[in-house]
């Protein structure tokens, strides 16, 4: 079975038995809490359009590895076409889903271990390549996702992991014990990690000698012995408790983080990538980075198509998409979005080979992209709320327009232009809130900050990058110097 359907994926996340946790209670089956359902639902959406005839060519692809035909979303890319079609698949589920659908972190980290392996490899004579060639059959075969975890808790942010008060801030190997490793630590943010089969685990920073304890990269599953997930808060996330679901917004997708502990894990020798080769781990890092920096090309630009979508879509229900201050923003909005979407493309473009055969994109090109995608869709939803209108967020319940004593009220003021009746208008307004304010807004918003690391993270790399000796050198030229 090299495809999963969605419902097989669903099944199989219900039959998991990981140990996941929402506001303090212990959860059955992840698919079916409200609170967690509409993450499930997003990620399961990466196996359904895998089946659909129309979506086949984009979101599936042939593995180097197995020659079966695979989910793209499990592929290593070996080609430039190969990561210009991740982009477009992202940016199209972005437009199925308006939210993280959470499955690329998986597959970048993948990518990159992949790539770093095989560096390891040549470096210390280690086995980690075949070993992790030998997971990712494992994955491709099975249509297994794996969430990937990299960031630690970190303590004091002044002090390397050693050096910490408390050395579990940075997660670390605590034994080594016949046949493996027992690790302990604790991984935050971590994308979709609840709706996952497996995780892999990189270091967080690079690191030095004394920290080579913590220069560890393994995978094991997700509901192995010693591993808890600890669900995170959302804006909002209370009205998906709510009998009219309408209010959400977003009806039927989100996307979701959590804290994943790990307690004295045990991880066989078989599935340890890194252990101890701490000159490698800064590398590991930064082409994760590189990676899912340029994937917020494209799939915030899917949740970018969604607003500017939902703001024509208002702005017609007010009558006013043909004043020209309007059209102008909408137009704004576009531009904006598409010089997101066009950094990616172009870091794609620009993409290399990597001595394993596997390709990577432009970490200049990737990094411009990411810190747009950390302004853009800022301004790209301050103009949606321009056009959208305070009632964003002085509206009445859809609720209220059912209660038989108000609700002819709400229905008679809440009204656009003629034919558009309140619960359109309100039913617009709620998705432009849910991306701009709501659960969406993790996603679309704060996400778009730190996600993949925050701002300055690129700005280092940008300016690491960037070749400013020779651009001198052509300004000395021009000038006669
Ligand atoms: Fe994928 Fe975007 Fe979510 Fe990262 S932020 S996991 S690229 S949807
Ligand atoms: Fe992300």
């Amino acid at each position: 079975m090299a495809l999963m359907t969605k419902e097989q994926y669903l099944s199989s996340l219900r039959g998991l038995g990981h140990r996941v946790f929402i506001r303090g209670e212990k959860v059955e089956s992840v698919p079916d809490h409200p609170i967690s359902k509409p993450p499930a639902m997003a990620m399961a959406e990466t196996y359904q359009q895998a089946e659909q005839e129309d979506m086949k060519a984009l979101f599936t692809a042939q593995s180097h590895l197995t020659d079966e035909t695979i989910n793209r979303f499990t592929h290593i890319q070996h080609n430039i076409e190969d990561l210009v079609n991740k982009i477009l698949m992202l940016r199209e589920m972005g437009r199925k889903t308006a939210c993280c659908f959470q499955r690329c972190a998986g597959l970048d980290c993948m990518n990159s271990v992949y790539a770093i392996t095989y560096d390891l490899d040549q470096e210390f004579g280690t086995r980690y390549h075949g070993r992790f060639a030998d997971f990712m059959k494992y994955i491709q075969s099975n249509d297994l996702l794996p969430a990937a975890c990299m960031t630690d808790s970190k303590g004091d942010r002044s002090l390397s992991p050693s050096k910490q008060e408390d050395t579990d801030q940075y997660l670390h190997i605590v034994e080594e014990k016949k046949g493996g490793i027992v690790v302990r630590g604790a991984k935050m943010h971590i994308t979709g990690g609840v709706n996952s089969h497996e995780v892999i685990v990189m270091p967080t920073r690079a690191l030095k000698e004394e920290d080579k304890d913590y220069a560890v990269a393994f995978a094991v599953p997700a509901n192995t012995e010693g591993i808890t997930f600890i669900y995170g808060r959302q804006p909002s996330d209370m009205r998906r408790l709510e009998e009219n679901r309408s209010d959400t917004g977003n009806l039927y997708y989100g996307g979701c983080e959590s804290m994943v502990v790990f307690d004295d894990v045990f991880v066989p020798e078989e599935r340890i990538f890194m252990k101890g080769e701490y000159p490698f781990a800064g590398r590991l890092v930064e082409l994760f980075a590189v990676h899912h920096r340029a994937s917020y090309g494209g799939c915030k630009v899917g949740v970018g198509d969604v607003l500017i979508g939902a703001t024509a879509a208002i702005a017609e229900a007010h009558g006013t998409e043909k004043t020209s201050h309007i059209k102008d923003k909408i137009a704004e909005m576009i531009h904006l979005n598409e010089t997101l979407h066009a950094g990616a493309l172009a870091s794609t473009g620009k993409g290399y080979c990597t001595p394993s055969g596997a390709y990577a994109v432009d970490p200049l090109l990737a990094n411009v992209c990411k810190l747009n995608i950390t302004r853009f869709p800022f301004d790209i939803s301050r103009l949606a709320q321009d056009i959208a209108g305070g009632l964003l967020v002085t509206m009445p319940s859809l609720d209220d327009q059912d209660n038989p004593v108000i609700g002819p009220y709400v229905k008679k003021y809440l009204v656009g232009k003629s034919g558009v009746d309140s619960e359109k208008r309100v039913r617009i307004l709620r998705l432009i809130e849910n991306i701009t304010l709501g659960t969406g807004a993790v996603s679309y918003l704060t996400e778009s900050i730190h996600g993949a690391g925050s701002p300055q993270a690129q700005k280092i790399m940008i300016t690491r990058l960037a070749d400013i000796e020779s651009a001198k050198s052509c300004a000395y030229k021009l000038c006669g110097l």
